[in-house]
């Protein structure tokens, strides 16, 4: 939680972490095969071990695999809605593939994540905020793929880049497409056609999806007529790469590639927040597409939130400790 003394103390990054339920895709599982526990007095303590290794980690808070969509998106709730009041967010959910990254940012469709319930919560907010205020929303679905921008909501194809704005005032991406939207149900429709636009021109949509990252960008602006004050405020919401490590071996020109691409760009990720965390002067934002496109919703007065996502069963756990390690790393 965002208190003003937290702040102060540990800057504007949290690092949650989700673990998910067991799935059949783990196979048969005994109780023997789980490898996380809890500490019922201390909700930001995860313990794995095996038969092998033990290891305990500290983390700003974890879910439990009972912890429920509607539960995980509480504890966002007032960082999303921070956006209203102009600030930058970004929410990251990070994990190997299968982890459960877009169960808790999509989520299935009777049971939505963060991306809907965010868009939720910000129309309600800024129905809210008074006859003052007008509020208009926009959103922009992209993707960057081996180092790629697409655009998800414009089935052209164009190759996207990152440009600073001719007036100094900060990045932009000419020609990606931005949509105001009005009501959850104009935002399933915008959600659909990016789906729709990510699957065409891709033979596996699992595989691509896990060697891409997702990014919904939304953007509230607000303007008081009385006052004739106005607000900016940006949320990002991402799904990132897969973080397992694929082995040199046995992997194809094409796939080294991607797989060197994801690595670079989530350690990059990795490197800037560790040094917004330990104010650093320089921040290499530059180092990777993913980071310079979010730059400006990464350090300054931005506020940071990175789900770690992990399996619960010992035949992941050398990506879980991986994954929890990078956790330790940022926050
Ligand atoms: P990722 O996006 O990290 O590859 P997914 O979100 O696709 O992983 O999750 C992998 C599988 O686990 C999916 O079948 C998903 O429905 C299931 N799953 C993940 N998290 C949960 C959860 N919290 N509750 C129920 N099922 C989950
Ligand atoms: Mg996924």
């Amino acid at each position: 939680k965002y208190h003003n003394e937290l702040v102060e103390l540990r800057g504007n990054i949290r690092v949650f972490c989700r673990v998910r339920p067991c799935i059949k895709e783990d196979g048969f599982t005994n109780p023997s095969q789980i490898i996380v526990t809890y500490d019922p007095f201390d909700d930001g303590l995860l313990f794995i071990a095996n038969k092998t290794r033990s290891q305990v980690f500290e983390l700003d808070k974890v879910f439990d695999e009972k912890v429920s969509q509607i539960e995980v998106f509480e504890e966002v709730r007032s960082l999303v809605t921070s956006c209203v009041d102009g600030y930058n967010v970004c929410i990251f959910a990070y994990g190997q593939t299968g982890s459960g990254k877009t169960y808790t940012m999509e989520g299935p469709q009777n049971d939505p994540g963060i991306n809907q319930r965010a868009l939720q919560e910000l129309f309600s907010e800024t129905q809210e905020r008074g006859i003052d205020w007008e509020y208009s929303i926009s959103v922009s679905v992209l993707e960057i793929y081996n180092e790629n921008i697409r655009d998800l909501l414009n089935d052209e194809g164009l190759k996207l880049e990152i440009k600073m704005k001719a007036d100094g005032g900060g990045l932009h991406v000419p020609g990606l497409k931005t949509v105001e939207v009005t009501s959850l149900n104009h935002v399933n429709q915008v959600f659909l056609t990016g789906q729709k636009n990510r699957a065409t021109a891709t033979t596996n949509l699992n595989e691509h999806s896990s060697r891409s990252h997702l990014i919904l960008n939304i953007e509230v602006t607000g303007y008081n007529k009385t006052t004739n004050t106005r607000t900016r405020g940006k949320l990002n919401l991402v799904d990132l790469a897969g973080s397992e490590r694929v082995s040199r071996s046995g992997a194809d020109g094409a796939r080294l590639k991607e797989a060197q691409n994801i690595n670079k760009s989530l350690s990059c990720l990795g490197d800037v927040i560790h040094s917004l965390r330990s104010k650093q002067n320089h921040i290499p934002y530059r180092n990777s597409k993913l980071t310079y496109l979010l730059q400006d919703s990464l350090g300054g007065e931005s506020k940071t939130l990175m789900i770690v996502q992990v399996s619960p069963v010992d035949k992941n756990i050398s990506e879980t400790v991986c994954t929890l390690n990078f956790a330790q790393r940022v926050r």
